[in-house]
């Protein structure tokens, strides 16, 4: 927790109201916080704004696996779905599990895309435990933008660290919650990890 710590009071050094941005600005999965740190200097989403519609081409979740992972900040390329970091996080490590295929509807995946969704959601649950040792997940997925979906017509599902305490008043009482950790650190160090159990887990079927 040290780490977090010594993070959080470099990125909310500069927290003025000038330093927040407005989130309706950037690619992923807005909300109604502020947030205190600017990850989005980053060049994956320099210039890129909320979608106009829900095309393929206006679609964050379609643009990112065209990127590197370093750019798109993904973790992970399975089969039919990826894992990416949520541009938006409600806390440190908050991964979307995405298809793919831009297909809005839980219903609509294939077999295979929904088993692979599946699976890759528990190794996001193993890897963020040997990362960062969280004590409880929320998953899930908003289904519409009715019930809350930023990117509706494009499926992800969340995973979601939890630890106690991470839930303070900031984000009760000024809509503004602090992530202390860098997006682009965090995909690294999920990445690395990542890929470490799956070597672990080929030796050990060897
Ligand atoms: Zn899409």
């Amino acid at each position: 927790m040290d780490r977090h710590a010594e993070d959080s009071q470099e990125s909310t050094a500069s927290g003025t109201s000038a330093a927040m941005e407005d989130t309706r600005t950037f690619a992923g999965v807005p909300d109604s916080f502020h947030r205190l740190w600017t990850p989005h200097r980053m060049a994956y989403i320099r210039g890129e704004a909320k979608p106009a519609d829900e095309t393929t081409q206006e679609c964050p979740f379609c643009s990112a696996p065209a990127r590197s992972d370093e750019d798109g900040l993904i973790v992970y390329r399975g089969d039919t779905c990826f894992v990416v970091m949520n541009l938006f996080p409600y806390n440190s490590g908050h991964l979307l599990v995405c298809p793919y295929r831009h297909v809005s509807d839980y219903v609509d995946l294939t077999a295979d895309e929904r088993q692979e969704l599946g699976e890759l959601t528990a190794m996001a649950m193993r890897v963020e435990r040997q990362v960062s040792s969280p004590h409880g997940f929320n998953l899930g997925m908003n289904q519409g933008a009715i019930a809350g979906a930023g990117i509706a017509a494009h499926l992800h599902q969340h995973v979601v660290p939890r630890w106690g305490g991470d839930a303070n008043f900031l984000p009760i009482i000024a809509q503004t919650k602090a992530v202390p950790e860098l997006l682009g650190d965090a995909r690294t160090r999920l990445a690395t990890a990542w890929h470490a159990f799956i070597e672990s887990e080929e030796g050990s079927d060897a």
